[in-house]
């Protein structure tokens, strides 16, 4: 007789799964799967999940999550990259029939086009519990992309919850909090300790939700001309921004135009990169934007 495929969250099901495959963690894969139903059933209620959405799930391992999500939502896809892992899926996951499973690098894979075929484009729920060693990588590929999204909740490293909603003024402020704050609104719903996970991390969790704006809460004329002053202005961030701006290899602005930006922008010359808000960056990169324009215009005069 078959053996019966377990209900995924706890411990014991989990290794009785792991063992029936005699599967082995792969640590360059980020591989630390969820084993606690509190917060499971925390992240699912966070993600506010019906029948009618479309949800992608970034890496579902043995497919505990997956479970939880093939119940909640109407549609499933889910990417793994562990190719090990996908006759763990067809088995964990063959009493649902709303699951893809899709056996990819999720940096490779062109999401938009895969919510385009699966969800006519309509905006999807990203849920994971996220590999931490491309955790910044995925974010930000999700909101460069332009993928319609409704909302991203995930589990990501304490730290980097963390910096994903703070302000100027603190350490863990940077291009990653920015990002962020210009694409959605930020909100931590649990923090979660290791021992909710098999294998242990050695670091601290936290589920955080990015609800995505409709419209961005700062007007930009040259979004891309923006995330670049952004990330040259912290890749030196201990220079001044005028220094870093001047440094930066991603921008040619001539020195004098950097500095007369910064001043219209109604800053001093000492000011650092760090203590600018978003609307200040905004402001900034439309500043600088018209002042190379003009400067292209003259040069074709
Ligand atoms: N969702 C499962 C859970 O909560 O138990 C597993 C989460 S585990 C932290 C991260 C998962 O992402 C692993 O299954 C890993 O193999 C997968 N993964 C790692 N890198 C990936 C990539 N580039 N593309 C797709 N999946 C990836």
């Amino acid at each position: 007789m078959k053996t019966p495929v377990p209900t995924l969250g706890n411990p014991q099901n989990t290794i009785e799964v792991l063992k029936k495959y005699n599967f082995t963690f792969q640590k360059k894969y980020g591989q630390n799967f969820l084993i606690d139903t509190h917060v499971l059933d925390k992240i699912i209620a966070a993600a506010e999940i019906t029948k009618d959405d479309f949800v992608l799930e970034i890496g579902p391992g043995i497919g505990t999550m997956t479970q939880y999500l093939a119940r909640a939502a109407g549609k499933v896809a889910a990417v793994e990259i562990d190719k090990a892992l996908i006759p763990i899926l067809q088995d964990t996951l063959s009493g649902y029939d709303n699951v893809t499973v899709i056996n990819e690098d999720v940096l490779k894979l062109d999401i938009a086009k895969l919510v385009n075929e699966e969800n006519g484009g309509k905006p999807v729920k990203v849920v994971a519990n996220l590999p931490y060693y491309i955790t910044t990588p995925i974010i930000m590929g999700l909101f460069e992309k332009h993928v319609p999204i409704e909302s991203i909740t995930v589990m990501v490293q304490k730290e980097v919850a963390d910096r994903m909603q703070v302000g100027p003024g603190t350490k863990d402020y940077g291009a990653l909090s920015l990002a962020v704050q210009f694409y959605a609104d930020p909100y931590i719903v649990a923090n979660v300790p290791p021992n909710c996970f098999m294998p242990r991390p050695k670091v601290g969790s936290a589920v955080i939700r990015l609800t995505c704006h409709d419209e961005p809460p700062v007007q930009v004329d040259d979004e891309k001309l923006m995330f670049k002053i952004i990330r040259a202005s912290f890749n030196q961030r201990r220079k001044t921004l005028a220094n870093g701006l001047n440094n930066s290899p991603e921008l040619s602005i001539p020195k004098e135009t950097i500095i007369a930006s910064i001043e219209e922008l109604g800053k001093g010359a000492s000011v650092r990169g760090e203590a600018l808000t978003l609307e200040e960056f905004a402001a900034l990169s439309n500043i600088i934007g018209r002042k190379l324009q003009d400067l292209r215009e003259e040069n074709l005069r």
